[in-house]
This record gives C-alpha cells, structure tokens and sequence, in this order.
C-alpha cells in the first residue's frame, strides 16, 4: 500500500502507538490500514457456578453495550489463540478447554465470527482498557437490550437453547445489516 484509500496521502509503514507491529498509517488522517484476516474470534466463558461472563464495551465501536471477548485475529495465530488472547486482553480471563460455538459470516462487512465456549477455572476476572465492567450473569439476567453485537446474541441465544448437550452443536449462520 503507497497512498491512504480513504484520502489518497501517502501512508507509512510503522508501528502505531499502544501496538506492537507494523500497520500502514495515514498522517493526513489517522487512519490505521490493518491487513489482519478479517476473521473476529472470541469466546464465552463460563464460570464454575455456570454463570456467563460479559464484558461492557470501554471503546468504541458500541460503547457502553455488553459484549462477549473477542476481536481481531492477528497474523500468526490459530482461531483458538486469537480467542484466548483476546479473552485475557477484555477481561483477563484463563480460558480453558475451548470447543466452537458458533461461526458467524457477516458478507456485508466482509467478516466472520468465531466464538469457543470455555471454562473458567476460578473465579478471576478484572476491568481492561478494553472492558470498563466485566462480571457475570445468570441466564435470566443478561441483558439482551445491551448486547453490542447481532452475533453476540445469536451465540449467547444458541448456547442457552444448547445448554444440556454434549457435545454442543456449532451455529453455522449469517447476519445481515437489514435482515433480524
Ligand atoms: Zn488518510
């Protein structure tokens, strides 16, 4: 990449503050190019007690709404590592035992979501830069008005309906911007 596609300056190659790899910036206007697959990976812990944890959302996009853990998988990483990772970064949680949960395509937004269950071996959770509250629910506490992500949902809706299988099925779907 020479020139910015969102204002046709030139750009550099260099590593942005609070990041620790080289991305292609705009100076012109502050655009940080990422080349990451456009894949989200995330999980849904699930405490001893099987309470749910949820993290509210301290950045934006959907500031202030509940979301799951997850975020962009960076180069180098299985969808498995990009999950924990991005678990212990919103929420500082030990993940374990990861099994998918649900693959979402998001075809207008050119991405896909990948959400594991996994356990909490303890009760150890904290706030992030990412997180201003994290804590957990009972099922008939989440609150559904809140929720960030239509694919947040739909894996929270699919775990609850799922909840007594073993093994859990996978949700294979998609979501679109004008469909619900
Ligand atoms: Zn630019």
């Amino acid at each position: 990449m020479n020139f910015c596609s969102h204002c046709g300056q030139p750009v550099r190659f260099d590593i942005p503050e609070m990041d620790n790899r080289p991305r292609y910036l705009c100076d012109q206007c502050g655009t940080i190019h990422y080349q990451n697959p456009r894949l989200i990976t995330g999980t849904l812990p699930v405490a001893p007690d099987g309470r749910i944890l949820l993290c509210k959302r301290a950045i934006e996009p959907r500031l202030g709404y509940w979301t799951l853990p997850a975020g962009f998988m960076e180069n180098g990483e299985t969808t498995v590592e990009g999950a924990l990772r991005e678990t212990v970064e919103e929420s500082c949680v030990d993940g374990r035992n990861p099994t998918l949960l649900s693959m979402i395509s998001l075809p207008e937004f050119d991405q896909v979501h990948v959400f594991y269950r996994v356990d909490m071996p303890n009760y150890e959770f904290d706030t992030t830069p990412e997180s201003s509250v994290v804590d957990l629910f009972e099922a008939g506490d989440i609150p559904w008005e809140e929720i960030a992500f239509r694919t947040v949902s739909a894996t929270l809706r699919h775990f609850l309906e799922h909840i007594e299988a073993d093994p859990v099925p996978v949700l294979n779907t998609a979501v679109f911007r004008h469909r619900r």
